[in-house]
């Protein structure tokens, strides 16, 4: 038997006795402590199993679902999802997940296949597509740049949708998921006014950066920010010798003040092109992939990401 079986028996157990009433206020108990963007407490063993493409979608599910949700992230910590190949195990979570959520615009359409070999029927979220409010930006190769989530106000749009989706799966839930995404976006505006404010003290004439993928056009847009290129067109391509040969060029001719890569990468090329124009390369910036405390949530690897880029730009 399954566990996703095993689960659905026990929620129909569950619906017969009149202990759900209790239960049901002690979950919605559980889950209702403003989420600050701090990791969730671990979930209940019951709790319904959702997947997501990334361990930051995982975070923002984990943060409007609370102890009611149990996410996984396709992608492991560390992962590169543009370049993703799904393993048998990947198979499985999507198999026993209720809602899968993706972000859509060409990140992960690895999951398709995916969701087709696990037989799943589950609604699959998008959280990046049609959305209102958002200005998208075209990439290099002339598709639009999937990085949405780089900007926080966007983030909260992501918020919305995931507290729509969990509530449409688990209607009981919906009043803890609503207030849960109201006390996160809450947090959320915190986080991109500061964001603002700290980026705001790096001098106009240095806000010019180069990225090692194309993942900051969002950001940068943000935040006040100017990206003059980015070392790799596509992620798993290397540059030519020419194509590198035309970048440094620009840095040299555009200003540029910092080279941002990002952790999930290889950081050769990087630091080979920054050695070579003698501009300060940051390495560890977290784009698709959240890392290691305190970049473990998407509000501390958002708040990482503005120290390292204000203190290598600023050298404070
Ligand atoms: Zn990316």
């Amino acid at each position: 038997m399954s566990r996703a079986t095993g689960r659905a028996d026990l929620s129909r157990i569950r619906g017969l006795v009149a202990g759900i009433v209790a239960l049901s206020l002690l979950v919605a108990a559980c889950g209702a402590s403003a989420p600050d963007g701090s990791p969730t407490p671990t979930p209940d063993p019951d709790a319904i199993p959702v997947a997501a493409t990334t361990t930051v979608f995982a975070d923002l599910v984990a943060q409007v679902g609370g102890t009611r949700v149990r996410v996984s992230s396709l992608v492991p910590k560390g992962g590169e999802v543009h370049t993703f190949d799904p393993n048998p195990r990947d198979i499985q979570n999507v198999a026993e997940a209720k809602l899968i959520v993706r972000n859509g615009l060409g990140l992960d359409d690895w999951l398709e296949s995916l969701v087709r070999d696990a037989g799943s029927t589950a609604p699959v979220l998008v959280l990046g597509e049609s959305l209102e409010g958002v200005t998208y930006l075209t990439g290099d190769n002339g598709t639009v740049n999937p990085h949405l989530w780089m900007n926080v106000a966007y983030t909260e749009l992501y918020v919305d949708r995931i507290a729509e989706a969990l509530a449409s799966i688990d209607p009981a839930g919906a009043d803890g998921y609503h207030e849960r995404a109201t006390a996160y976006k809450a947090t959320l505006a915190e986080l991109d006014t500061s964001i603002r404010d700290r980026l705001a003290t790096i001098p106009p004439a240095d806000r010019v950066i180069v990225s090692f993928h194309d993942a900051f056009p969002y950001f940068a847009e943000a935040y006040g920010l100017t990206v003059a290129g980015n070392i790799v067109n596509v992620p798993g391509q290397d540059p030519s010798a020419g194509q590198v040969a035309t970048l440094i060029e620009s840095i040299r001719s555009m200003g540029v003040s910092a080279i941002f890569a990002e952790a999930q990468f290889n950081d050769a090329l990087a630091v080979t092109i920054a050695d070579e124009t003698g501009v300060p390369v940051v390495t560890d910036l977290y784009t698709g992939t959240l890392g290691d405390p305190p970049a473990d949530t998407y509000v501390g690897m958002m708040t990482w990401n503005a120290d390292r880029v204000v203190s290598a730009i600023t050298g404070s």
